[in-house]
């Protein structure tokens, strides 16, 4: 370790999040959504005013693991479908009751992968685990999400092996939405170094420590990137250094044309990156999700929704063609396990 890597784990302890490796992606213009400056906005400008970003290249936080080689080890992953690929996402039950995921499930058709999300905002669903299970009997791909912000670091493994022997093979790693309420924030890891130790460790057969497991577990492993985020060369930086090793990329949602032009130009993923697109289908629900952290929706499109409730409707159908036109491998599309609205949705595809 470098005492320049030293300095930016030492300035990383202020990160509510204790990000290693880069921001959270829920900055907004150097403020930090918990409150105050992002930590990581003052290490980038320090790195970069010294001439150092390429520091930032290197996994930051995981020498107590050992450094081990990347693993090129892949499993046969719903991203080699040809052509363009949907992925759609379903919340879990608030509670033990699946009726909704099997209608969702028997209502949708052409969807490469579900992700099934992980205790969004903090507030406790059932585990991914079982829907993620239930999907695979469907023969459709699942998207395991799991955060760093609920289990340490134990605990994930453990549910990483239970996630392997049910026969998921994708996963997409998150820090997770600050939340306290009710809760206290793990982060035993960040994020890029989980998505680093399942990409190195388990196709091994080790587990992060590196004792020995009965397994080689070989698993596609997703990652998050914030086209929104300011300033984004902070956010991209961070981006690179987690595609050396992810398989796969699935975007905050976008909402402005002029974003996914700047993101397409700034980056060269395309082909591994499927990009976040969610349908506001009314006024209330754009004011409510323009308030949340990492998300940016132009004024003048909130005001064009509170004229016409379709117009969310047509500006996702817009992005999904931009998207298709500037050459990404796919959309991710947020519609919040309702098949009527991704149905509508689909029809553009
Ligand atoms: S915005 Fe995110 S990365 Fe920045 S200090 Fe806050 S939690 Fe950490």
């Amino acid at each position: 370790m470098t005492p320049k890597e030293t300095n930016i784990l030492e300035l990383s302890k202020r990160c509510p999040k204790k990000m290693k490796n880069g921001p959270c992606g829920s900055s907004s213009n150097g403020r930090c959504e918990v409150g105050g400056l992002c930590v990581w906005t003052e290490i980038y400008h320090q790195l970069k005013k010294a001439g150092n970003i390429s520091i930032l290249d290197n996994v930051l936080g995981a020498e107590k693991y050992g450094y081990s080689p990347y693993s090129d080890k892949k499993a046969p992953s719903f991203m080699d479908t040809k052509g363009f690929i949907v992925t759609t996402e379903l919340d879990p039950p608030k509670g033990t009751n699946l009726s909704k995921i099997k209608t969702f499930l028997k209502n949708i058709h052409d969807i490469s992968a579900i992700n099934v999300v992980d205790n969004p905002l903090g507030k406790p669903l059932m585990s991914p685990l079982l829907p993620c299970f239930y999907i695979t009997k469907h023969n459709i791909t699942p998207i395991y999400q799991i955060t760093c912000r609920d289990r340490n670091i134990a605990a994930i493994q453990s549910d990483i092996f239970a996630a392997y022997a049910s026969g998921i093979r994708d996963i997409l790693v998150l820090t997770g939405d600050y939340v306290t309420r009710n809760t206290k924030p793990v982060y035993d890891i960040d994020s890029t170094i989980l998505a680093y130790l399942i990409k190195t460790k388990l196709p091994e057969g080790q587990d992060f420590t590196g004792e020995k497991t009965d397994t080689k577990i070989i698993m596609n492993v997703g990652i998050a990137v914030n086209p929104n985020a300011e300033p984004l060369d902070m956010e991209l930086t961070a981006f690179r250094k987690k595609m050396q090793f992810a398989d796969f990329a699935q975007t905050q949602a976008i909402f402005d044309p002029d974003i996914l032009d700047r993101f397409s130009r700034e980056t060269n993923h395309h082909d591994k990156t499927l990009i976040g697109i969610l349908p506001i289908t009314s006024y209330k629900m754009a004011e409510a999700i323009s308030k949340v952290p990492g998300i940016s929706i132009p004024d003048a499109f909130i005001e064009e929704i509170r004229q016409d409730k379709n117009a969310g409707i047509k500006r996702a159908k817009e992005l999904i063609a931009q998207a298709k036109t500037l050459g990404f491998k796919g959309v991710h599309l947020m519609t919040f396990t309702d098949h009527k609205l991704l149905s509508k949705l689909m029809k553009s595809v």
